[in-house]
């Protein structure tokens, strides 16, 4: 029996081809037959298999555990992947505008024939069915990744139709159409890499994970705990660490301290937190004349 990680693997790597196949079918049909904006849809689907690879090399590394190079963890390389491939769609979106800008001024009038209307339509089905899949075994397997992916493939839909609506107006004969919706796209495109960004680089520079009066509040309800603050959260949503300050009775032993409070702050974290890597714990005297200095 493969276990949960192997699962979702298997599903990237099948959604992975499809969607693969969705963007090269456009892209090439749209090169062949001179439409710009089927090019364009082709590039905005390869952000699909690129973001299924990234999914991939993001389970197999958090499989792999800590060494004294990575003493936290791999679980950051895959946002790092995510800004490099993000970074590709970027110069593709450039590339795009630029063809847009120079047949907005020599248009083009491109002959269409079945073809691109029969490969929209196709693409879309498969996008309809990878949607339906993904998002199935995203809950069967608990995968936040997998639905969020889902979502993702489902909004690629709507940007096929537009390009379906383009083919319309084209074949009726309005040329310049073709560039315009190549510079919707690109529109969606540029969102796409706005949001891949921000996310990764909110991850990179260590955003709140967990709200600290949640963490503050699971840590409180353990017995010998007299005060808790100071708790931060960071790392991926799948991958966090955290820290917080512990008061307990300043008479106790550390080995107390340890065995019978901070140990059990831990596992109740754990518990409550699935997704926890690590996660210190400062043991603080309850003394008003040894303030801490991060009370807060
Ligand atoms: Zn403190």
């Amino acid at each position: 029996m493969a276990t949960n990680n192997q699962q979702k693997v298997g599903v990237l790597q099948f959604v992975f081809f499809l969607n693969l196949a969705v963007a090269l079918a456009k892209v090439a049909v749209g090169a062949l037959t001179g439409l710009l904006n089927l090019v364009a849809d082709g590039i905005h689907s390869l952000g699909d298999s690129v973001s299924n690879i990234i999914g991939i090399v993001g389970i197999r590394l958090g499989d792999r555990p800590a060494d004294d190079k990575y003493p936290y963890g791999y679980s950051k390389f895959e946002t790092v992947a995510t800004i490099v491939v993000s970074a590709m769609l970027l110069v593709a979106a450039i590339e795009i505008l630029e063809a847009a800008w120079r047949r907005a001024f020599a248009p083009v009038v491109p002959t269409i024939g079945l073809l691109p209307f029969a490969v929209v339509l196709i693409t879309v089905v498969i996008n309809l069915f990878v949607y339906w899949y993904e998002r199935k075994r995203g809950k069967e397997l608990a995968s936040e990744f997998l639905k969020v992916d889902a979502n993702h493939t489902l909004s690629d839909v709507f940007v096929s139709m537009t390009v379906l609506v383009g083919l319309v107006l084209l074949k009726i004969g309005y040329a310049f159409v073709d560039p315009l919706v190549s510079v919707v796209i690109v529109f969606f495109i540029l969102k796409l890499f706005y949001s891949n960004v921000k996310e990764a680089a909110e991850i990179l520079c260590d955003s709140t994970r967990i709200p600290k009066q949640d963490i503050e509040r699971v840590a409180s309800s353990i017995a010998g705990v007299r005060f808790c603050h100071a708790a931060r959260s960071r790392g991926r949503e799948d991958a966090v660490f955290m820290d917080l300050h512990v008061g307990v009775d300043p008479d106790i032993t550390v080995e107390r301290a340890h065995q019978e409070v901070s140990r059990h702050i831990e596992a109740r974290l754990r518990e409550r937190y699935p997704q926890l890597i690590s996660v210190i714990i400062r043991i603080e005297p309850d003394r008003k004349e040894l303030p801490c200095e991060h009370t807060t």
